[in-house]
């Protein structure tokens, strides 16, 4: 596959950084358009998201069947889904089966952290550093290294001190880790800590979940697919991924046509009876058209929810703490659970309230509050991502003139389609910030990134041009476009990693927006625009 292998530096057309679900289908592509491909991976295996994060609990929100890959027919014909809402082992699997299947590690080399890539002028190629001193040489960078894979644990006082184990849910042991008879500590409640704290509070002797805001949660109603059923998926496949193409965000949900506001409060109460009872995301983005843009419409919804909680938890004390008060329901990332409420009626479980009482440092044996020692056998940081910036920010990127990145992205990221940034030639970022993939079903979104990527890149090498960059000018209407269509909504008025605040990391505590929230049709029919308009809003050279 080398296209040109000098002793000291090999040479690809394309070196992707990335073996999840992105670059795996990147892999594929380039080899279909006839362009050598490097991918550089950090881990040991394929997987991405689902070969970090495997914390028991730790599964699909999506329904299985729209979250594989559609661009084979051998591999629907062949993958079973057993469940609606896969768990990370079969997701593994599935990612490992559609590398085995297309031997596409090949062409991947493992344990391979990229440090840095630099654009060298005088030739118009990248040149991509590995931690361990492996250096490529390639025509086209290609960055499929995703937005929630640089986890972050706050700086507690005395982290090091603690005698038993503890570790970070997307650096999760590969060994079994049991909880049977002991004192588990969970920090945080997102839409990880969610999955995994209903799984630790089945056999603990003890769990105690540090919680600093609560988040809105709703029910995901799993449950397995029996071969009957598995086989009517199949033989609906087009409609589904028809559907997901032309849902807001690739979901085979989408929103009612109508107003919360506009239709009876006993109308309104049975859609959300109806969605709340239903599987998955419907009852966040396949409710009334205006609950996620207009506060009053929100407001009817967040009381559905708040109520709900208020039912499912014993004791009415401990269920107000569980009910946000800062952000209606939806305008955060929405936890999906099975169960999570009633965790905290069972005589096992604590809920400590950080606002009432601060964690003051880790110890020998557990976690200071304070007002108390918690002592632990084990400690779990459910604490999240430096989400978006943190991949990104991670390697040296360094463009034209030398400039890095991280300077050109300081204040918020500015991109054209979330798929490429001016001073950076002949680099693409697969679900890069500003990108629909953002805010997406991830694999609907990945395959219209790649697609739109690898034909681009084709036209390129089937032309003599060598450098393809961004006009300033595309870039600055992308990014007010991408501001523009977040303002509308009410995400935009919340504190979330959406909009770049993270309490963690000094500096990040001003709302820019990190996600395209325009709609993956728009999404497509824009890049599609530009790509038929000779790809307008890029220089080549
Ligand atoms: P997260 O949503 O950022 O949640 C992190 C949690 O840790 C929050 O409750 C946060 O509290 C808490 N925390 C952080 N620092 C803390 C500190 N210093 N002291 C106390 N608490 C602290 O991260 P996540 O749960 O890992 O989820 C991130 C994203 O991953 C999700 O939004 C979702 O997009 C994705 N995800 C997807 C799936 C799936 O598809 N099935 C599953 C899990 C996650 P604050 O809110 O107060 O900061």
């Amino acid at each position: 596959m080398k296209e040109d292998e000098s002793p000291e530096i090999p040479s690809y057309g394309i070196v992707i950084i990335g073996a999840g679900v992105s670059g795996l289908y990147q892999l594929y592509k380039s080899r279909e358009i006839g362009v050598s491909a490097l991918v550089l991976e950090s881990g040991t295996d394929v997987g991405g998201t689902w070969y970090w994060n495997r914390y028991p609990g730790a599964r699909f929100d999506s329904e299985s069947y729209s979250y594989g890959y559609s661009f084979s027919q051998e591999l629907l014909d062949e993958w079973d889904w057993q469940e609606r809402f896969s768990a990370q082992p079969e997701n593994l699997r599935y990612l490992q089966h559609v590398s085995n299947r297309f031997s596409l590690s090949e062409d991947i080399r493992f344990e391979s952290i990229v440090t840095e890539c630099i654009f060298d002028e005088t030739c118009d190629e990248w040149e991509v550093h590995v931690e361990d001193g492996f250096r490529v040489r390639c025509r086209f960078l290609v960055t499929a290294i995703g937005i929630l894979s640089k986890p972050l644990i706050p700086d507690f006082e005395g982290m090091d001190d603690f005698k038993g184990p503890s570790f970070h849910t997307a650096r999760w042991p590969h060994d079994e880790v049991t909880f049977e008879g002991k004192r588990v500590g969970v920090i945080g409640t997102g839409a990880t800590a969610v999955q995994l704290i209903q799984e630790v509070a089945k056999t603990s002797k003890q769990l105690t979940i540090f919680q600093r805001s609560p988040n809105w949660c709703a029910p995901l109603h799993n449950s397995p697919i029996e071969s009957t059923e598995m086989a009517d998926i199949r033989s609906r496949y087009d409609d589904i991924f028809e559907r997901c193409r032309n849902s807001f965000s690739g979901f085979i949900h989408d929103s009612d046509r109508r107003r919360a506001l506009e239709v009876s409060p006993e109308e309104r109460e049975a859609l959300y009876e109806e969605l709340y009872a239903s599987p998955g995301f419907g009852i966040w983005i396949g409710n009334f058209r205006d609950v996620l843009v207009d506060e009053q419409a929100n407001a009817t919804l967040t009381d559905f929810i708040a109520q709900k909680i208020r039912e499912r938890v014993a004791d009415p004390k401990l269920a107000e703490k569980l009910i946000p008060t800062d952000h209606g329901f939806g305008t955060r990332r929405v936890p999906m659970e099975s169960g999570y409420y009633e965790v905290y009626n069972q005589e096992n479980v604590l809920l400590v309230d950080l606002n009432e009482t601060p964690i003051e440092k880790i110890t020998t044996d557990g976690i200071q509050c304070s007002d108390r020692e918690h002592p632990f056998d084990l400690i779990v940081y459910a604490t999240g991502f430096d989400a978006v910036m943190g991949p990104y920010n991670s390697i040296n990127f360094r463009g034209l003139n030398g400039r890095t990145l991280a300077e050109k992205w300081e204040a918020g990221p500015r991109t054209y389609l979330g798929l490429a940034t001016a001073g950076f030639p002949n680099m693409f970022t697969l679900v890069g910030p500003h990108n629909a993939s953002t805010f997406c079903n991830m694999p609907r979104c990945i395959e219209q990134n790649v697609e739109w990527v690898s034909t681009f890149i084709e036209q390129l090498f089937s032309s003599d041009i060598r450098r393809v960059d961004v006009e300033f000018e595309a870039e600055d209407d992308w990014t007010e476009h991408v501001h523009e269509s977040a303002e509308r909504m009410l995400f935009s008025k919340v504190d979330s990693w959406f909009m770049g605040v993270n309490k963690n990391i000094a500096g990040r505590d001003a709302r820019t927006f990190m996600l395209y929230v325009g709609g993956l049709p728009r999404y497509t029919e824009l890049c599609d625009e530009v790509a038929r308009d000779s790809y307008r809003g890029f220089v080549m050279s």
